[in-house]
C-alpha cells in the first residue's frame, strides 16, 4: 500500500484518539457530585437542625405550661376550699389567681406559635428528604451510564492505540515527521483528501499540475490553500 495511503489511515486513527481522549475528560469531569445533590444534601442537613431545634423549643415549653398548670391548680385550690378567711389573704390569693391564668394562657400561646413552626418544619423537612432521594436516584443513574460508557472508552481507545502503533510501524520515517510536526498546526487533521478536484478539508479546488502529481504518487503534495498533504486515487 502507497505510504500517504497509510498516513490517511493513521489521521482518521489519530483523529478518533482524540476524540476519545476528548470524551473520556468530559465523563471524568461529569463523575464529580453534581452541585444539585450537594446542595439536596446541605437543604437536608439544615432542615434536620430546624426540626431539631423545634422539636426542643416544644418540649422545653409544654414542660413550662404544665408547671404553670400545675402551679395554678394547687392555688385555684386553695381559693376555693374555704380554707382561706381572711379578707385580705383572700384577696391575694384571687391576685394569685388571676396572674397564674394570665401566665397560663401566655404559655399556651407560646406552645401553640412552637407547634406550628414544628409542623412546618417537620413539612421542610419531609420535602428535603424527598428530594434527596430523587437527586440521588437521578445521580446513581447518570453516574451507573457514564461509568459504563467510560469503560467502553477504554476498551475503544486501547484498540485505537494498537492501530495507531501498527500504523506508525508502517509509515515511514520522514514521512511521519512530517505528519507530526503538520497535525498539531491544522487543528488535528494534517492529511485531506482530493474530492471532486478540491481538497476535503478547505474545499478549495486543487490545480491540475498537483493533481497529476497526486496521481503519480512519488512526491509529497501539499494543498495551496491551507497546506495539508493531499491524497486521492
Ligand atoms: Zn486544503
Amino acid at each position: 500500500m502507497r505510504p500517504i495511503y497509510l498516513l490517511a489511515q493513521l489521521n482518521e486513527v489519530d483523529l478518533a484518539i482524540d476524540a476519545l481522549r476528548a470524551r473520556t475528560g468530559e465523563i471524568a469531569a461529569a463523575l464529580q457530585e453534581p452541585t444539585a445533590l450537594r446542595a439536596a444534601r446541605d437543604r437536608l442537613a439544615a432542615a434536620a437542625a430546624e426540626l431539631a431545634h423545634w422539636r426542643a423549643v416544644q418540649a422545653e415549653r409544654e414542660q413550662i405550661q404544665r408547671q404553670i398548670a400545675a402551679r395554678l391548680m394547687q392555688t385555684e385550690k386553695r381559693l376555693y376550699s374555704g380554707a382561706v378567711r381572711n379578707p385580705k389573704e383572700l384577696e391575694d390569693v384571687e391576685r394569685d389567681v388571676a396572674q397564674q391564668r394570665r401566665q397560663h394562657s401566655q404559655a399556651e400561646d407560646t406552645l401553640l406559635d412552637a407547634l406550628i413552626a414544628l409542623e412546618a418544619a417537620t413539612e421542610a423537612h419531609t420535602a428535603a428528604q424527598a428530594e434527596l432521594i430523587e437527586r440521588t436516584r437521578e445521580w446513581t443513574a447518570a453516574e451507573a451510564a457514564l461509568r459504563a460508557e467510560q469503560a467502553q472508552l477504554a476498551e475503544r481507545l486501547a484498540a485505537e492505540r494498537a492501530r495507531q502503533a501498527a500504523l506508525r510501524q508502517a509509515v515511514p520515517a520522514d514521512l511521519l515527521r512530517v505528519y507530526d510536526a503538520l497535525r498539531p498546526r491544522r487543528g488535528g487533521r494534517a492529511v485531506a483528501r482530493l474530492d471532486d478536484d478540491t481538497c476535503s478539508e478547505c474545499r478549495v479546488a486543487v490545480s491540475p499540475g498537483r493533481i497529476a502529481a497526486i496521481r503519480e504518487g512519488d512526491d509529497l503534495v501539499y494543498c495551496e490553500n491551507c497546506g495539508r498533504i493531499l491524497w486521492g486515487e
